[in-house]
């Protein structure tokens, strides 16, 4: 925190952190240096921390809360699973009713064609056993040589080794080395790397990267292209129009599957229950995290086609598996998410009126000096803050991105900074009364940092 705490307790827990705590995704020292701020509460689309600043939370957590905070029916069902089954595991032959249940609830949901489910404690978990199954099912195949996957720079599918290697973000491959047999394509991302194209031709420039890896590397070693439908921590990098329907002329052409990580798009963000629904896509496999439980409690998955699972049922014991796979805790708390989602009817809400509300009122924004782009689809949105909106020219070596997160923390709002691209994925209930206190606080963001910048 940038003020000194007037809260003791504040002072109390900073100490904590800095005798005791290692913290995610973090400079170490920084966080002794700065301290962190210590989150105490959530209601709805509102967090406080220990100094009583109340604040909007335009990421969700981190994607997570999909229902907003404070959902009693949600403790109720953890405290209910817990005092009836708190755990067993689902390995060698044994079940439980919330883990059947929620893989029944979920397949009802899930594209045509995709039934069952193989639960995981996090989306990196997930991507795990994805790289596991379909090298599986290649085998099982009697393709065994079918071993790599294709994936995207600037991807992310987790920090496990096979959830960092399969992401394209090489700050992340240098700590700790890398899985074999993963290759990166280029993103389809227009505003940074699109120069001269126009975003129509650049979208199939991209989607065409895919072809010539796939005929580089021999269609006969490919197992498995893996995207995002649209690029979460990549900095929501929604593709030109034409990159899907190119990408799915590719997939089409070729024998490999085709994985949607939908950890963040999955459970409504777009609008439709999954982003793969949203774009037209046909996944054999999709990751699923964060908006499952709403990130009340731990827990992933992969939702797998009927095409894979059919080869894999004969394909004797799959020896994987996490001790928490289905926890029965957990399990309870996604089917009352699932349930919450589906009778209140927030997808639907998200897809003819906060969704669409939202986009409009953030694109308004584009008259600021600072802003040279606003993308985003439903309950995602993208910021581009650049020097020259023509050139899209940055404001190199300013740090502008976090010169803006930090007014927008000291302002009650969370936006999260990926370099200079300023990104907001709200709860999906917000509120339009809500959003407008979110688009205004981002102006006066915007301003503060604009300030900044010609001091
Ligand atoms: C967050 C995320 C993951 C990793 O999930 P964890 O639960 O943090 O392991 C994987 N893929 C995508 C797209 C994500 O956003």
């Amino acid at each position: 925190m940038t003020t000194t705490p007037k809260n003791p307790q504040t002072l109390a827990w900073q100490a904590m952190s800095r005798d005791h705590h290692l913290a995610p995704f973090s400079d170490f020292q920084q966080v002794i240096d700065v301290g962190p701020r210590i989150i105490v509460k959530g209601q709805g689309v509102y967090v406080w921390d220990s100094e009583g600043n109340k604040i909007l939370d335009g990421m969700a957590g981190l994607w997570c809360a999909a229902i907003g905070y404070g959902r009693e029916e949600l403790a109720d069902a953890a405290s209910k699973q817990m005092k009836e089954l708190p755990f067993y595991n689902t390995f060698f032959m044994t079940a439980h009713p919330p883990v059947l249940e929620l893989a029944k609830a979920i397949a009802a949901i899930a594209p045509e064609g995709m039934n069952h489910v193989f639960f995981t404690g996090s989306g990196s978990e997930g991507n795990d056993t994805m790289l596991r199954m379909v090298r599986h099912y290649w085998a099982s195949r009697g393709q065994p040589q079918k071993q790599i996957i294709i994936s995207r720079i600037n991807g992310y599918h987790g920090s496990t080794v096979a959830g960092s290697s399969l992401g394209g973000m090489s700050y992340m491959h240098e700590q700790g080395g890398v899985v074999p047999g993963i290759v990166h394509i280029p993103q389809p991302y227009w505003f940074g790397e699109g120069g001269d194209m126009s975003a129509d031709e650049f979208g199939v420039w991209a989607a065409e990267q895919l072809e010539k890896k796939i005929l580089e590397v021999g269609e006969e070693n490919v197992a498995a292209f893996i995207a995002e439908p649209i690029q979460g921590a990549g900095g929501v990098i929604v593709p030109p129009e034409t990159y899907w329907p190119k990408i799915r002329e590719i997939l089409a052409k070729y024998d490999i599957l085709f994985v949607a990580d939908e950890v963040i798009c999955g459970f409504g963000r777009t609008g439709e229950w999954f982003g793969s629904d949203y774009y037209g896509l046909k996944p054999d496999l999709m990751t699923i995290a964060k908006g499952l439980t709403s990130g009340y409690i731990p827990m992933g998955g992969l939702i797998v086609s009927d095409k894979v699972t059919e080869v894999l049922k004969a394909a004797g014991d799959f020896n994987h598996g996490f001790t928490y796979s289905g926890h029965p805790v957990a399990a309870a708390v996604a089917l009352e998410n699932i349930r919450i989602l589906r009778e209140e009817k927030i997808v639907e809400q998200v897809r003819e009126e906060t969704g669409p509300y939202l986009q409009q009122r953030l694109r308004e924004l584009l008259d600021h000096p600072l802003v040279g782009e606003v993308r985003g689809v439903g309950m995602l949105g993208a910021i581009e803050l650049v020097r020259d909106k023509k050139t899209r020219a940055r404001y190199e070596g300013k740090g502008v991105g976090m010169l803006c997160r930090g007014h927008c923390f000291n302002n009650g709002l969370v936006m999260r900074a990926v370099g200079d691209t300023m990104i907001i994925a709200p709860p999906l209930v917000i509120s339009k009364a809500e959003i407008d206190e979110l688009v205004t606080k981002a102006r006066l963001c915007l301003d503060l940092t604009l300030k900044d910048l010609q001091a």
